[in-house]
Parts: C-alpha cells; structure tokens; sequence
C-alpha cells in the first residue's frame, strides 16, 4: 500500500513523501523545501529513496541538493529540462516507467508552464502528481510553451480514468475559483463546489488532492472543447482558441 503524506511548504506549495509501505521505501514529489521534507520523513521514520521532480522550478526543485546529501537517494526527472535539474540521476520522458517498490509510475509529458514539465501518474492506485499542469479549478501559466502546446497537456490529464486524485502543487483554489464564475457563471456543479471549497477554506481544510471527475466538470481550463464554453469566449469550434482567452483573462483577472 502507499501512503501519502501531504504537509504545506513555502507560501502556498504542498509538500508529498510517498511511502510504500511493502518495500518501506519513500518517494519525495519536488522539492520545494528540503528542512521540512527531511523533518516530516523523520518524524515518520521514512528514508526518502527517491526524489520525482515534475519540472526545474526553484519551488518544485530547489531542495534536491540538500536532500540528496542527507538521504543519497536517486533523483528522477524531466529530460527536457535536465540541464535545469540540480543533482538529476535519471532523466525521463513520457512513457517511461519509474519503480516506487511494487508500484509503478507512468510518466507524462505535460509541456506548457515549462517545456519538460512532466506528471507521474500510478494506475493502480489512482493518483497523480501533476505539479503545476493543472490546479483545482485551474492550470499553470503557460510561461515557456504555447497555449497549443499546453491544450494538448490538458488533454492527457483528462484522459487519465476519471476516479483518479490530482495531487498538485500549490493551493490555489479559492482564487481559481473566483475566477472559474465569471466563465461559467451557469454551471451548477462549479457553484456547488466553490461553495465547499470556501467552506473548506473558512476551516482551514485544504482542498487539494481533487477528483479528476470533478475538475472535469468545472475545471474552465478543461473544458475548453465544451461547445457552449466555446460560444461563450467567442471561439466556437476551436478547444485551443478557447483555450488561449481562458488563460489570458485568467491572466489579467
Ligand atoms: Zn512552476
């Protein structure tokens, strides 16, 4: 079985050690903070054997060094950007495989917010640690590829089985969701939702992971190939059109 444990890191990031609990060993998704990965494996009684990283960002990859030199364990990454990659031992690519004892990762190529940005998704047990691809009721900003090139991302992640969890990388949500009414003020499923994320909010709670179904439904970024979505940005027909005006008012809002 693996566990996942999740704690907050920097500002606004989740931290993740995926541990097996069959092999014992222990994966860290990023590295955004290496002080506090070490501390919250120690407190646990976990080594961390492995680093996954999803793309070369300061926040996602800032902490491989120093965990390395604590643990000696492999770091795992994106071979599109592995020049970027502090202390990388193995590059891969979409396709590709990677071990956590008996569970296996498939890797994703999810270009767009960065040029080798990948995810690792684990079928078996249905999740996927998505990085900054896709957020609750959001998705990166495109600052290295193309709104084409980011679309095709999305894609990928929506074809994933619909059950499966997103573990992303930041707590965005509220925000996203601010900004996911004024695209889609008439869905009721994305009113629904946003009235528990502030619930969950209001709390404390976080609101991360999140059921790919769900996003499916409301998530604006993903729905660029719905046709009243597309009537509505005025790009009837064309899912990366749509697409683009989403995440450009997005990036104005
Ligand atoms: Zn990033």
């Amino acid at each position: 079985m693996l566990t996942i444990h999740q704690f907050p890191c920097l500002n606004d990031n989740y931290g993740y050690l995926v541990h097996d609990t069959t092999s014992l060993q222990t994966v860290a998704i990023d590295t955004p903070d290496a002080d506090v990965y070490l501390a919250e494996a120690a407190a646990r009684d976990w080594h961390i054997s492995a680093i996954w990283n999803t793309h070369w960002h300061p926040d996602h990859a800032g902490g491989n060094l120093k965990i390395k030199a604590a643990t000696d364990c492999q770091i795992i990454g994106p071979a599109g950007e592995a020049e970027k990659i502090p202390g990388l031992d193995r590059a891969v690519r979409g396709g590709e495989s990677v071990p956590l004892g008996d569970h296996m990762a498939r890797v994703l190529d999810v270009p767009g917010h960065t040029l080798g940005h990948i995810a690792y998704h684990l079928p078996q047990d249905q999740v996927a640690f998505v990085g900054d691809a896709v957020f609750a009721l959001g998705c990166g900003r495109v600052f290295e590829g193309t709104p084409e090139m980011m679309w095709r991302s999305l894609r990928a992640i929506k074809a994933l089985p619909p059950e499966t969890l997103l573990y992303c990388a930041h707590e965005y949500t509220q925000a996203n969701a601010r900004f996911a009414e004024t695209i889609e003020p008439e869905n009721d499923r994305l009113q629904a939702y946003i009235r528990e994320i502030d619930a969950r909010r209001a709390r404390g709670d976080w609101t991360v992971p999140m059921r790919l179904q769900r996003e499916l439904d409301t998530n604006p970024f993903l729905r660029a190939d719905q046709p009243g979505l597309q009537a509505a940005m005025g790009c009837p027909g064309d899912a990366v059109a749509t697409f683009a005006e989403v995440r450009g008012r997005k990036d104005r809002f």
